[in-house]
């Protein structure tokens, strides 16, 4: 297609001549929505590939199959309306004929590839029975010289034709202004050559982007495409360099911050004491060191700012109350944050179960806050929350809306930590209190729980600004799981082995995957595996439990299984991770094949809680292919292989990249764009140790660096 000849005649005006919106073209519209803003960001907008129109081949020697560019004079141009109607337009460049055919053409191309116009065309060459041909070749007039660098060929959109983000880009980089911000007297980043001859060792940032949107001929193509070359390097590093200084700059702030000093005398009169007591198990050892390490973080007068890891099963909720009641001995609040209703009310049965004994005596209670609750039951709990009376808060969203006020709350604790956005986690801190002695506002010291381990690399850069606990030992008299791996042909034995188990006593999961394109299609298929169990298992009760039930009866589903009534539960949802029923020995998993890896390592999680052997039965299903994909194979193949949850998300990392470590919303703001923490270890160790000292004596090179880099997203860091 002619892209230089369709798109609009004008460069896109600067962005103060922009007009007001409504009278923005459609693909300035197109620009805005990918981002495109600013100077800088058109200039970071790299190209996907290249294309080369730096050389002519003669007509005379293109070869069939070869993607040439070619310049010739048309010596003929007409509408042909056989077989199909098309233009045909003959180039001659005197070593031989090429014809050019497009089925479709607007008048004003016609009249540019007119009888006698020069035009350079560029194409693959076909060799018809007619002799050289391109179908719909990309051309335009053959005026000035040829370019002297590849032309990029950029992601784009529907709107926006390449021809446009081209001049797009090319005019901001003639604008962009891109002072060196790289201190003097900081060690530069170390660039890798590859051994390749007369590339000079060193960088700067503008000469790297010109080159990346308009390299020389000769450049080695992959190491463009793997972004290894040397330009690339240099991008790469501003963009850790700045992400690291985001990082210390956000615990710098932090550290600022003021929260209240949430430690009392010991002694054994202390919720905290009594809650210890109370328990039906002593902590283990990885238990006592990570309490250890909230406490010593709760006394002390900024926020904390904490991440508590531990696999499945590793016993997190306990050491989430055990905080929860230091909070409340020093007199604050505590609320505590699930991802979905189930998740929040086993915590609440169960923070309810150890503590509501507790507070009633001193005229505190636990306060309960979910979506669908009822008005006048939901202003009880609003105003108790208000008032203070309510010691501890639990719930899912609702906790964190608007009209939730709290009179003092000390401590934020979320659970699932992945499962919530960063606005949701920066709206929890901005639950502040006006402080009582200072005109300033408390923030609650925070503290999330996950079950997937961070990677080390991640911890180091996106997480920098976090401090980890981490429970790494399982509470004592858990068996181990085994893990089979069957096909869905030999659903029947499994069904059998599922029978013996409910006959022993024991209780069964049995997960359906979420069909992504229809949720009506997921629902029929878990329904009619219940029916089909419920069929093979007379005798048994056979519960359901799906996304789109209402949240009563999913409760009372969840209640009956608890209380052992129900033997059998199939589920849709991996919604409901995180539930804790001992009892439960056997999970299977149907079509394991489309669960993520830490999804199916979560849900396997569900069972192994109690004394009795369990068993999790990865059931998979190779479609109509006959095979498992690559990714799949590797995911089953690691969940036989390992139960460890740091080995399973190193695994994890490698199979999917970073980008789902960190929650939907994080990983497309504000994060890598062009590193790979991976590939770029190099790199990433010089801005660590770069950030720190580059903010003490060059903080304004710092603030322009991170700027550039991140614009007004730098906030969504602190999260
Ligand atoms: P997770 O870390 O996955 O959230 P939970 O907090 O739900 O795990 O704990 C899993 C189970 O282990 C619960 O039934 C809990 O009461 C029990 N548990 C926690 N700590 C211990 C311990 N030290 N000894 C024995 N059982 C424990
Ligand atoms: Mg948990």
């Amino acid at each position: 297609m002619s892209e230089r000849i369709r798109a609009p005649a004008a460069a896109p005006a600067s962005r103060q001549e922009a007009g007001p919106p409504a009278a923005r073209s459609p693909a300035q519209r197109a620009l805005a929505k990918l981002g495109l803003v600013r100077d800088i960001d058109l200039a970071l907008h790299l190209p996907l590939r290249y294309e080369d129109e730096t050389r002519i081949t003669p007509i005379g020697s293109a070869r069939e199959g070869e993607v040439a560019q070619i310049e010739g004079v048309v010596v003929a141009s007409e509408v042909q309306p056989r077989p199909r109607r098309q233009l045909v337009v003959v180039l001659d460049d005197g070593s031989g004929r090429c014809e050019l055919r497009f089925f479709s053409f607007y008048p004003s191309q016609q009249k540019a590839m007119a009888v006698g116009e020069r035009l350079r065309a560029r194409g693959e060459v076909r060799g018809g029975f007619w002799g050289r041909q391109m179908v719909h070749p990309a051309f335009h007039r053959a005026d000035g010289p040829l370019p002297a660098a590849l032309t990029p060929v950029y992601p784009t959109a529907a709107q926006l034709p390449q021809a446009y983000l081209r001049r797009a880009v090319a005019s901001a980089l003639a604008r962009v202004q891109l002072p060196e911000t790289l201190s003097p007297g900081l060690p530069p980043p170390p660039l890798q050559n590859h051994g390749q001859d007369g590339l000079k060792p060193l960088w700067s940032l503008r000469e790297a982007l010109l080159f990346l949107h308009h390299p020389a001929p000769d450049v080695a193509l992959a190491t463009l495409e793997d972004r290894s070359h040397p330009a690339w390097q240099r991008l790469k590093a501003e963009e850790l360099l700045a992400q690291q200084l985001s990082q210390c700059t956000a615990r710098a702030q932090r550290a600022r911050l003021r929260a209240p000093v949430l430690r009392t005398e010991g002694g054994p009169g202390t919720l905290h004491a009594r809650l210890l007591a109370a328990l039906p198990f002593a902590l283990t050892a990885a238990q006592r060191r990570v309490e250890d390490e909230i406490a010593r973080d709760l006394a002390l007068a900024r926020p904390m700012h904490r991440l508590l890891q531990g696999d499945v099963g590793a016993g997190k909720t306990v050491v989430a109350a055990l905080a929860a009641a230091r909070c409340i001995d020093a007199g604050w609040q505590c609320a505590l944050m699930a991802p979905t209703e189930i998740l929040a009310s086993q915590h609440f049965a169960k923070l309810v179960q150890w503590l509501q004994p507790l507070l009633a005596g001193r005229g505190q209670s636990v306060a309960w806050l979910v979506g669908g609750q009822k008005k006048k039951e939901r202003a009880g709990m609003l105003e108790r929350v208000a008032s203070g009376e309510a010691a501890l808060v639990v719930g899912t969203h609702a906790v964190i809306q608007q009209q939730v006020q709290f009179a003092r709350l000390g401590l934020a604790v979320i659970d699932e930590q992945h499962r919530f956005g960063v606005a949701q986690r920066l709206a929890l801190r901005q639950k502040r209190t006006a402080g009582a002695a200072a005109p300033g506002a408390f923030e609650p010291h925070l503290l999330m729980m996950t079950a997937t381990p961070i990677p080390r690399t991640l911890a180091m850069s996106y997480y920098a600004d976090l401090d980890v606990s981490t429970i790494d030992e399982l509470p004592p008299g858990r068996t181990p799981v085994v893990t089979r791996l069957l096909a869905d042909s030999r659903r029947g034995e499994v069904i059998e082995r599922l029978a013996h188990q409910v006959a022993g006593g024991r209780q069964v999961y049995w997960v359906c995957p979420l069909i992504e394109e229809s949720e009506a299609l997921d629902l029929s298929n878990a329904t009619a595996t219940h029916a089909e169990l419920a069929g093979a298992l007379p005798g048994v009760e056979v519960g359901l439990l799906h996304s789109r039930m209402p949240a009563a009866e999913k409760h009372a589903v969840m209640e009956r299984f608890t209380q052992g009534r129900i033997g059998v539960l199939v589920s849709t949802t991996v919604i409901e991770v995180g539930v804790d029923v001992p009892n439960a020995s056997l999970m299977v998993i149907e079509h394991a094949e489309r669960f993520g890896l830490s999804q199916l390592h979560q849900l396997r999680g569900r069972v192994g809680r109690g004394v009795a052997a369990s068993a999790c039965v990865l059931l998979y299903s190779t479609g109509d292919s006959g095979h498992l994909g690559a990714s799949a194979r590797e995911r089953l193949k690691a969940m036989v292989e390992t139960s460890d949850g740091f080995e399973i998300a190193r695994r994890d990392l490698d199979i999917r990249g970073p980008g789902e470590f960190l929650g939907a919303r994080q990983s497309g703001d504000a994060m890598l764009r062009f590193a790979d923490l991976a590939a770029d270890g190099a790199l990433l160790d010089w801005a660590r140790a770069v950030a720190p000292p580059m903010l003490r004596e060059h903080p304004a090179l710092a603030r322009a660096h991170v700027e550039r880099w991140l614009g007004g997203k730098s906030d969504f860091l602190k999260a």
